[in-house]
């Protein structure tokens, strides 16, 4: 048995999850998929199995604890390797996953290798989530980010997504409540309002998640082009 599967075994009763067998070894298949490519790609500095077991595979299945899935079209913005999306379409088939990020190479991999070998299937939108956003407003039900920017800029690029009535789940560390304080304009301007912040425990780290609900429409004139987000953040 690969350690990636033996860990995800050890600590998946931490999260209760009733995962299926088949879905457990296509989340470790999917973890050893990212160690291998990530010899010849730069995909991640995670490369201990126990660790992508736990940061990377266990973290992105919390996302599913905060929120229910099931059947919701859901954006993950700045996939890179593909977390969380990915995890989060092996545990819960049923999500109408999209995975956006800009860098070619990595949705090339998920797109053409990594996926259509673990026969998990998505939509690829390769390029900048703040220009996707003005074509794809108010489109999904959830929308999920990790590692992308701070939380007043990780807005503006995500929350124009998100259908009203919808939910941007920001995933975030230790500093998860001081990102929040920053981003407390930022998320009343573009129609959000926050919900909560959801802590979970694995392997002695804390994972948090910040749900923002999107209570109004974005105004037209956000997101703006990406410079002036960082030089201006709401
Ligand atoms: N979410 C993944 C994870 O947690 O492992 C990847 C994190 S990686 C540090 C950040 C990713 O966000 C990169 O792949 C980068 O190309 C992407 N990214 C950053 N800004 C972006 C933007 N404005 N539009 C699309 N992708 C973006």
């Amino acid at each position: 048995m690969s350690d990636i599967k033996t860990t995800l075994q050890q600590d998946l009763p931490l999260l209760q999850l009733p995962l299926t067998e088949e879905a457990v070894e296509k989340l470790a298949a999917f973890g050893e998929l990212v160690i291998e490519k990530n010899k010849v790609m730069n995909l991640t500095a995670i490369t201990e199995p126990e660790a992508v077991a736990q940061l990377h595979l266990l973290d992105s299945l919390t996302l599913l604890k905060a929120l229910p899935l099931k059947g919701k079209a859901v954006l993950d913005v700045g996939t890179g390797a593909g977390f969380p999306g990915v995890p989060l379409k092996i545990a819960e088939p049923d999500i109408r996953l999209t995975l956006l990020d800009s860098l070619q190479k990595r949705m090339n991999w998920l797109e053409n290798e990594a996926l259509p070998s673990l026969n998990v299937s998505a939509r690829f939108l390769t390029g900048r989530a703040e220009d996707f956003a003005q074509t794809n407003r108010g489109l999904f039900d959830v929308v999920t980010s990790r590692a992308v920017a701070r939380l007043n800029i990780l807005c503006e690029l995500c929350l124009p997504f998100v259908k009203k009535g919808g939910y941007f789940a920001a995933m975030k560390g230790e500093a998860a409540e001081e990102e929040l304080l920053e981003a407390r304009k930022a998320i009343s301007i573009l129609g959000g309002s926050f919900e909560c912040i959801e802590t979970y425990e694995i392997g002695g780290a804390l994972h948090r998640i910040i749900l923002i609900k999107k209570t109004d429409t974005t105004p037209p004139q956000y997101p703006r082009a990406y410079a002036r987000i960082k030089q201006k953040p709401l």
